[in-house]
């Protein structure tokens, strides 16, 4: 099996109406006769269930996630918010998606809230021959916790599914991020011991460096980075979006796990829209540095952002959808990487870090 903790699959559905139960080319088919924006605006899909089930993609953290207005861009052009009455709308609007998604579709999609939920679900997948059908699960991930108007409705959100919240996007009310930087704030502060209480997953993707340090040192759960690159791989760059090393080393000291994003921008920052794909081989490059950097293969994973404001005109050649993630097993072994670190990567350590939340 293999986990990918960062897919922005509701929002495709609220912005775009991409029905994901769909293979990713009959989406690509049905979006070009329709003359839907999504590719213009989103790229092409790399998602559909028959390519999660090709590539064994067993478990994905399927993201909340909404714009503010003030970030709007031609790509993020669907629904936004204003403040956070407005956030809280479109993120309650997602989360029911889901839900009806995994309602309607049981033979698909289901969510993944408790630990006999997971039991169940890994039970099922190992019973069952590779391409047999079963339902992919979803673990519900806020990507921006502007949606969250006060700290005391967490629990409401634990209720609903979620299960991993990641304060930032751009900066907000309770910290610096991607794009603005800026430290956590007191109300980031009261968010975070709030989220402790509850039992979520910190997830500080886009939270900026400094803020992202400070919630390390303030966090006693678990901690995450669900889709980030490591920052000395891209060194073109000032941008904050990327883990420095001290973020890095802070992480897997908190036995934290990284999940790598095979976005070109994200895997050399000189890639341009319209240049050559980069080869699949920069995704094992990334890989390979949190490997390095921390001694073994316990921090590193995928969270590949699919879908995410990029489509398959923008990942590395030889991915067509998420299925051929699994492309990336051979090159792992080729560099040296044993079939117990490429488990690890795949599926153990996102499965360690789910685990340690679902009770
Ligand atoms: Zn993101």
């Amino acid at each position: 099996m293999l986990i990918d903790a960062h897919e922005d699959i509701a929002w495709n559905m609220l912005a775009y109406g991409r029905d994901y139960t769909h293979s990713a080319h009959e989406i690509r088919r049905q979006e070009a006769k329709n003359g839907s924006r999504a590719p213009e605006l989103n790229g092409n899909t790399l998602l559909g269930y028959p390519d999660w089930l090709r590539g064994q993609v067993g478990i994905v953290f399927g993201t909340l996630f909404a714009p503010p207005k003030r970030r709007q861009t031609r790509k993020w052009e669907g629904p936004a918010y204003a403040d956070a009455e407005e956030a809280h709308r479109l993120y309650r609007q997602e989360l029911d998606l889901y839900h009806r998604l995994a309602d309607e579709h049981p033979d698909q999609f289901r969510l993944l809230r408790t630990r006999a939920d997971l039991n169940a679900h890994i039970a099922e997948w190992k019973q069952k021959p590779a391409d047999a059908p079963k339902p992919i699960g979803i673990v519900v991930l806020m990507e921006g916790a502007e949606g969250v108007r006060t700290p005391d409705e967490l629990s409401q959100w634990w209720e609903g599914g979620v299960r991993l919240i990641g304060p930032a996007w751009a900066g907000n009310r309770f910290c610096g991020g991607t794009g603005e930087p800026g430290p956590l704030t007191a109300e980031g502060s009261a968010l975070l011991a709030a989220m402790d209480d509850v039992g979520f997953v910190l997830d500080i993707s886009h939270m900026d460096p400094q803020a992202a340090r400070q919630a390390l040192e303030a966090y006693a759960g678990t901690v995450i980075a669900s889709h980030a690159n490591p920052a000395a791989l891209l060194p073109e760059t000032d941008s904050n979006r990327f883990l420095p090393d001290d973020v890095i080393d802070a992480l897997a000291a908190r036995d934290g796990v990284i999940g790598i994003v095979p976005f070109n921008r994200f895997l050399d920052a000189t890639w341009k829209p319209g240049d050559p794909r980069l080869p699949l081989e920069k995704v094992v490059e990334h890989i390979d540095y949190i490997c390095q950097r921390t001694g073994s293969s316990r921090h590193v994973a995928i969270g590949s952002d699919f879908d995410g404001g990029f489509g398959v005109e923008s990942v590395p050649a030889g991915i067509d959808t998420v299925a051929d993630l699994q492309k990336l097993a051979p090159l792992l072994a080729a560099r040296g990487y044993t079939n117990d670190d490429i488990a690890a990567i795949f599926a153990h350590n996102w499965l360690r870090k789910i685990k340690a939340i679902l009770h």
